[in-house]
């Protein structure tokens, strides 16, 4: 069946997620547009961890050779101590089908937007649109667009999802983030978390010799929501300045940094209205402690696509979009927000914490991976 040929889908937002949405509907021959704000599709500077769930959907839309030339397959995910520079386990990541890899914003982006060009995806950048009429339909300049469907992949500050949803309140969780990249030829290819009472730090490698570094502190003040607030370097040092000698010297060659608050959000209600529907952080901005907001919109997109494949009624189709995606994504982003307790512990805690996570990289490596087997082995392919 292919319910999709020649439909008119309009893509608001050329992130990770609307780029996806617009490979897949493509694929299956409808007439797709991307309008993305900026001038450029461009990617914050930063890394991204795509896990097997997210590679299957990406692999089946046909762009698995370049995603194949691109990543750093992961071997491993190690806890650290990062006050002793002690690692504390190792879980096994090599066996993973297929291999879950750490990629560079841009690169992924790249691939993404190549394969949509490819498929003859059109796009207009620069297009900001600032809101949808009730029907849908949008305005262009002096132009009315009316497409059959009209897809929000506007982020975490989305457009669409305020006119399908009420208003709601984000708030503050009392940690902000700083994101920082350095060169390195000496990593390995695995993903650490560097653990300390009240802050953590995630470290992977990317391609070209760089080290990707996501560093969260707990604070009572914040900073605002968004990508891109540059930060002194030294202040990302001094949240750090007693953790051991590893830590010390990553941050040591840190030259730029950007620094924001981490709130949360509800998942939207409504995932969809009429011929309007959302996804990625347009529907669920979620934390980025288990990695994975933008492998949930690449979820999204896969199953948007493909139940509109289905069914000649977009709106029966969107419900089952909407059905089949909102409890998988609400489990994950409560998921993401209990690891950011887990990592931060102190006392006694932090030790029970860290014994036990040594006795089962000891006695049951298996249990981590298997911990997580409802995330990973998700196949929206299938
Ligand atoms: C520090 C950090 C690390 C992370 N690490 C990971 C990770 O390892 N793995 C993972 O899966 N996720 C990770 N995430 C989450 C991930 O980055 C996001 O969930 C993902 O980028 C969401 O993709 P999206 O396409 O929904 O939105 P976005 O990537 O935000 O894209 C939205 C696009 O819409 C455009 N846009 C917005 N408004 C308009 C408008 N009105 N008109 C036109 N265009 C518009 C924007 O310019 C943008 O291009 C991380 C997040 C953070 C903060």
């Amino acid at each position: 069946m292919t319910h999709n040929q020649s439909r008119d889908i309009a893509i608001i937002g050329g992130g990770i997620g609307g780029l996806t949405a617009a490979l897949a509907f493509a694929r299956q021959d409808a007439n797709v547009t991307v309008y993305e704000q900026a001038p450029a599709l461009t990617e914050v500077g930063a890394g991204l961890q795509i896990t097997p769930n997210g590679a299957r959907a990406l692999n089946a839309l046909g762009i698995d050779n370049d995603l194949n030339a691109t990543g750093v397959t992961a071997q491993a995910v190690v806890p650290m101590d990062a006050v002793r520079s002690r690692e504390i386990t190792r879980f096994d990541l090599s066996t993973q089908n297929p291999p879950y890899r750490f990629y560079h914003r841009a690169a992924l982006i790249d691939i993404l937007a190549r394969g949509c060009e490819a498929a003859g995806v059109k796009f207009k950048l620069g297009a900001r649109i600032s809101g949808l009429n009730p029907d849908g339909s949008f305005d262009i300049g002096d132009a009315v667009v009316r497409p059959d469907l009209t897809i929000g992949a506007d982020g975490l500050h989305s457009v669409v999802r305020g006119v399908i949803n009420k208003p709601t309140e984000p708030f503050f969780t009392g940690q902000v983030a700083w994101r920082a990249m350095i060169k390195t030829d000496k990593s390995d290819p695995v993903a650490r978390i560097w653990m300390a009472p009240g802050r953590h730090m995630v470290t992977y490698p990317l391609s070209g010799g760089r080290l990707n570094i996501v560093a969260v502190q707990e604070r009572s003040g914040w900073a605002a929501e968004g990508w891109n607030h540059a930060d002194d370097p030294g202040n990302l040092r001094m949240a750090f300045a007693d953790c051991g000698w590893e830590v010390k010297s990553i941050l040591g060659e840190v030259e730029t940094a950007n620094l924001w608050g981490l709130f949360r959000h509800p998942v939207a209600e409504k995932w969809h209205s009429g011929s309007v529907a959302i996804l990625g952080d347009a529907a669920h901005p979620t934390l980025p402690f288990l990695a994975q907001g933008a492998n949930l919109a690449i979820e999204d997109a896969y199953t948007l696509a493909r139940c509109c494949n289905a069914d000649a009624s977009l709106a029966a189709a969107l419900q089952t979009y909407q059905d089949t995606r909102r409890a998988r994504v609400i489990k994950a982003v409560e998921a993401a927000n209990k690891n950011a307790r887990n990592y931060h512990l102190s006392g006694v805690q932090r030790r029970i914490a860290h014994a036990g996570l040594k006795t089962m990289g000891k006695v049951a490596p298996a249990a981590f991976l298997n911990r997580l087997s409802w995330l990973y082995d998700h196949d929206v392919t299938r």
